[in-house]
């Protein structure tokens, strides 16, 4: 009787199960919210028919069948963290902008934000041409070669000076990473792709075709019309409103001066 009653005892589940099954329906919850509308998705779905074969195989004791699901099984685990090695990238990145982590990092990269949206703001104002690039995970040494090589904190002042016209810096961009100027009169690539708002000229392009290439957020001031301009992932955003710029300029620069700082992913 008491053998029964203690094999019985793992049916009835105790709350360190019951914790332990809420929190793994939860990651199972989160990865499906994840993994929702991506290729990965429909991998899964073809996956689970496999499986369904393998035990469809196994139960009629179809050998070959099993032998082959098996070892697709085997190594098909590998293949899936190559194949989708970029899905697994961008869901860990999703993990750390979580909620809590992006609360530990909304004060980070804040007095850089506001010293740029500082200096924008005036440039707009004295309608003075300027162009700024951000820095994102993609390195920009290469652009910051064709230019002049500064090694400064963001400052408003600073800003505001190189982008004087008649200086000798003035022409060309401001590259920023790790929260620090780091070169001023710099080219950036142009766009190829035909741009029909024919007010937007060559600091506009610019500004586009380095955001097609890297992931760099782009801030331009222009001369002409003392619009402000955010070019992000290819597309250009014109005429941008202070507040939304504050809240652009705040995700260009979180959580990006800590990681720079300590010199990971620095390319
Ligand atoms: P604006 O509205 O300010 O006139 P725009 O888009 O019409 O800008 P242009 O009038 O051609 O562009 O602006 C020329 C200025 O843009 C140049 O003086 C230079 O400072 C900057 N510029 C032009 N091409 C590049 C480039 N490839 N990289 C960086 N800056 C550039
Ligand atoms: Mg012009």
């Amino acid at each position: 009787m008491r053998g029964i009653l203690d094999q019985l005892r793992f049916f009835a589940p105790g709350w360190k199960d019951l914790f332990e099954i809420l929190v793994v329906a939860f990651l199972i919850y989160r990865a499906l919210l994840l993994l929702q509308r991506t290729r990965a998705m429909q991998m899964l779905v073809g996956a689970f028919f496999l499986v369904g074969a393998y035990f469809l195989a196994r139960v009629l004791d179809l050998v070959l069948i099993r032998y082959l699901l098996e070892n697709l099984f085997q190594y098909g685990a590998i293949a899936a963290l190559v194949v989708f090695q970029p899905e697994l990238r961008s869901a860990l990145a999703r993990l750390g902008r979580s909620p809590l982590v992006r609360y530990l990092r909304t004060m980070e990269g804040k007095g850089e934000a506001d010293e740029l949206l500082r200096a924008v703001l005036e440039l707009a104002r004295m309608k003075r041409g300027a162009i700024v690039a951000i820095q994102g995970e993609v390195g920009l040494d290469e652009y910051v070669e064709t230019g002049s090589r500064v090694d400064a904190p963001l400052s408003a002042e600073l800003l505001k000076t190189i982008f004087t016209p008649y200086t000798p810096l003035h022409d060309g961009a401001v590259i920023i990473s790790g929260g620090r100027i780091v070169a001023a009169g710099a080219i950036l690539p142009l766009t190829q792709l035909p741009v029909h708002d024919k007010s937007l000229g060559t600091r506009h392009r610019a500004a586009l075709g380095l955001s097609e290439e890297t992931d760099a957020t782009v801030i331009v001031v222009s001369e002409e019309t003392s619009r402000i301009s955010v070019a992000r992932g290819g597309r250009l955003e014109v005429g941008v409103e202070e507040a939304r710029l504050r809240e652009i300029l705040q995700e260009a620069f979180q959580g990006r001066l800590g990681i720079r700082r300590q010199g990971m992913f620095s390319r």
